[in-house]
């Protein structure tokens, strides 16, 4: 497929149509090309704000009732192409297809999902003086810069126009460098339901075409999704080129803490749940740091080492496959090394370890692709890498505690917050971990899931900025003082 972008209501390859500046696209499990995207330049970043602040303006004077209708239609006309999406999105990310049919649900339902909360765009009366009137208003920034990752590209891209569109603004997606070819199929949705301008989506590489769409001084507002390396970019770019709002949606290292009351069979099914192995553990809420009470620690070990060995890795189309390939070389090379390192640093190897065993992994249909096995470390020390650091992989790493306090400290002892786990039957000790564990979401007795109008915020350096919920709209609009005293 020959993907192109949306610019100004046009499917365009912008620029590289004249210079021959493409981004060539691959499935991960077998290395052959699925298509390719043009990489955007600075110049059509340019464009594609330009076109966004004429449209913001029409569609700002329009009622919140309006835009929720159009952003139901997107939703309808997504889950009418979704099986053509998915198809396209399961080759060009290594997604198996079976999970993946999700997103399709996820990213349709977040547009209807804001697009009910248009009259929650509240202000305030203020009695702030004796004949005056004293209130607020919540208006659009103007255009939103949206930054995605390769992990769930639609998903993402589509999700996450929902809050600022309803907010009144016109938005400009820069979709990964891995695994676009589903945002081109969004721009032709957007093309065909929204009007001309107010969607976006431009493709490439996070210099020029991200960071120039985060330097335009017309984008006062970015909403980001991504690694805490550029997470901390974008900050650094915003602040060099204006006064910008900048959520960050990061990365996680995020403990699953098992007690000596918790079953040990839901432990492990959990555990085998939060680590994401549909996409080969790449999410940011992969539960990859598992503590467990010393008295339950073999056990849960030796049963999760064999429910990964177990994991069907196979043809991300086919929907019985538990596992595809990770995203890209630069993610195969990066959990090769954490995985090589972990060895050298003698933790001990519970199951994978490098490539899948299997003659399609070394010298059949797959032998070219980025395949790692599900891979399970146990007996790791808080200082070695592979504690302390996202992989972004099919990896997990074991550790045991013996009190209370030492498995909150451990789950504490990182940078990151992103999400914690937490299995015990005593109801205090629950309470108390819910408390005390320093990261944005806590599942007691469950891991995973998201839950609409929920929010999902990381602490620490796992982000800034809540959504899935109605402050993530709230977030996309700016409040103004309104005195009338005559
Ligand atoms: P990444 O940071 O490498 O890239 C994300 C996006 O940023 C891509 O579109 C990329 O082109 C762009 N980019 C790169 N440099 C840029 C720059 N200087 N300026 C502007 N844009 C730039 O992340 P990735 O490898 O695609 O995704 C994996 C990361 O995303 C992981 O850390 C994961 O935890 C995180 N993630 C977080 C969440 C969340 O909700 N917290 C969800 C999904 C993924």
């Amino acid at each position: 497929m020959q993907g192109l972008m949306l610019i100004d209501g046009q499917m365009t390859a912008g620029d590289a149509g004249e210079c021959d500046l493409w981004v060539e696209s691959v499935n991960p499990a077998t290395l052959e090309r699925t298509g390719r995207v043009p990489a955007a330049t600075a110049s059509d970043v340019e464009r594609a704000v330009s076109a966004a602040v004429v449209a913001q303006r029409a569609w700002a004077s329009r009622s919140v009732w309006d835009r929720a209708t159009q952003l139901r239609r997107l939703a309808a006309a997504i889950r009418e192409r979704g099986s053509e999406i998915l198809q396209l999105e399961a080759q060009d990310t290594g997604n198996t297809i079976g999970k993946l049919q999700a997103d399709i649900q996820i990213a349709a339902g977040y547009l209807e999902y804001f697009a009910g909360l248009g009259s929650e765009m509240k202000g305030e009366t203020i009695p702030a003086s004796a004949d005056g009137l004293h209130f607020t208003l919540r208006a659009p920034f103007g255009v939103v810069a949206r930054i995605v990752p390769f992990n769930h590209p639609f998903m993402f891209a589509a999700a996450h126009l929902a809050a600022p569109l309803m907010a009144g603004n016109a938005v400009v997606v820069k979709t990964p460098e891995t695994s676009p070819l589903s945002g081109s199929l969004l721009g032709e949705l957007c093309q065909a339901h929204l009007p001309a301008g107010l969607v976006n989506i431009v493709h490439g590489y996070g210099s020029p075409a991200g960071d120039s769409l985060v330097r335009d001084p017309r984008v006062r507002r970015i909403g980001f999704t991504g690694s805490v390396p550029t997470g901390l970019a974008i900050q650094r770019a915003a602040a060099e080129s204006g006064v910008k709002h900048v959520s960050l949606e990061l990365g996680g290292k995020n403990p699953l803490i098992a007690f000596d009351d918790a079953d040990v069979e839901r432990v492990i099914e959990a555990a085998l749940a939060g680590m994401n192995f549909s996409w080969a553990g790449q999410s940011c809420g992969s539960t990859s740091r598992l503590l467990v009470h010393e008295s339950i620690y073999q056990a849960v070990v030796n049963g999760l080492a064999e429910r990964m060995a177990a994991l069907r890795l196979g043809d991300p189309l086919d929907p019985e496959s538990q596992m595809g390939p990770v995203n890209s070389q630069r993610q195969y090379e990066r959990v090769m090394g954490f995985i090589e390192q972990t060895k050298a640093d003698g933790a001990r190897l519970c199951t994978g370890g490098g490539r899948p065993a299997g003659k399609e992994f070394s010298e059949g249909c797959f032998a070219k692709g980025y395949w790692v096995a599900p891979t399970l470390f146990a007996d790791v020390q808080p200082h070695m890498r592979i504690v302390r650091e996202e992989i972004f992989g099919p990896v997990v790493c074991a550790m045991s505690f013996r009190e209370e306090a030492e498995a909150l400290a451990l789950a504490n002892d990182s940078n990151l917050g992103l999400t914690a786990s937490v299995w015990t039957r005593d109801l205090g000790r629950a309470k108390r971990m819910a408390q005390r564990i320093e990261a944005g979401t806590v599942w007691l007795n469950a891991s995973g899931q998201h839950f609409v109008g929920a929010p999902f915020a990381g602490w620490k350096d796992s982000g800034l900025g809540g959504e899935e919920c109605l402050d993530e709209l709230l977030s996309y609009t700016q409040l103004k003082a309104v005195h009338w005293l005559d």
